[in-house]
């Protein structure tokens, strides 16, 4: 099958996927013929998303992954829209609420892990539930952790830990999952240009631009790529693998 049609027959959900790296992914998965369903608490973001895709069969959903039942709604909202499960998932959704250790408040820390930890949970949990019950032979969940969960980074106590804890779940998804034929993967971008980077200030940015061998930071659509090989046939003897997307940033 041609490259660019690795993805048809694939139904993807993508949270996260009305800004930055989830919108790419979302573009890029289109492109390979998947259909996609583009979830987001901001749906103004996911209906952006949505206009910018190539023709097909898609739809954007609002979702908030840190709310089981929200996350319920979803799953069943896809059923009912494409009457059958997504077969690939990308938990892409994710916050930021930096603030050094000594000053990192409980409501900050609890905030970032609802969404980044408990809500690549939620998702993932019930994706795979669908899944098993369908029938359907084999999947693809693919994680976004970061690169700063293994290395950790100034100001990003939550975050990191977050990120760290994606990590895990996914090898003990991939682990529990594998008689289903389900895959659980996750990729580790380094630092990628985006709404959520927008925040960072440029001198820092600058500083971490000035440390990537490949000599810059990274574009969502460098995220994207590896999450379309995840999502296809391609990855099929791959799981529970962490997939460093940094530039060679931190080696
Ligand atoms: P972004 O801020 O552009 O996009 C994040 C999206 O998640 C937004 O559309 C937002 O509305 C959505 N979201 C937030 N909370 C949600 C919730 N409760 N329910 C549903 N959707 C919610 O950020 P991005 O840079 O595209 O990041 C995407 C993912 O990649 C995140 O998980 C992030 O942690 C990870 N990541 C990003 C970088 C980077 O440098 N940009 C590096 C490593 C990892």
């Amino acid at each position: 099958m041609a490259a660019h049609l690795r993805l048809r027959g694939t139904l993807a959900l993508v949270t996260g996927g009305g800004s930055g790296i989830g919108r790419a992914i979302c573009a890029r998965f289109a492109r390979e013929g998947a259909q996609v369903a583009i979830a987001d608490c901001d749906e103004a973001g996911a209906a952006q998303t949505l206009r910018g895709l190539q023709a097909g069969d898609h739809q954007a959903l609002r979702v908030d992954v840190g709310c089981a039942k929200s996350v319920a709604d979803l799953v069943a909202q896809i059923q009912a829209r494409f009457s059958r499960p997504a077969n690939v998932c990308v938990n892409c959704a994710g916050i930021t609420m930096d603030e050094f250790l000594l000053k990192q408040t409980e409501e900050a820390f609890d905030a970032v892990l609802r969404v980044n930890l408990k809500g690549t949970f939620l998702v993932t949990q019930a994706v795979a539930k669908a899944l098993v019950a369908s029938g359907a032979s084999g999947g693809s969940i693919i994680n976004l952790g970061s690169i700063v969960g293994k290395v950790g980074n100034l100001g990003q106590v939550n975050y990191s830990a977050s990120k760290a804890g994606v990590e895990a779940l996914s090898k003990t998804a991939a682990k529990e999952l594998a008689r289903y034929g389900i895959r659980c993967n996750t990729v580790l971008p380094g630092f990628v240009r985006s709404p959520m980077t927008d925040k960072v200030p440029q001198k820092v940015l600058d500083k971490f631009a000035a440390m990537v061998p490949l000599g810059r930071l990274g574009e969502p659509e460098d995220v994207a790529e590896v999450c379309a090989f995840l999502a296809s046939d391609d990855s099929r003897y791959i799981t529970g693998a962490s997939l460093e997307v940094t530039g060679g940033l931190f080696i």
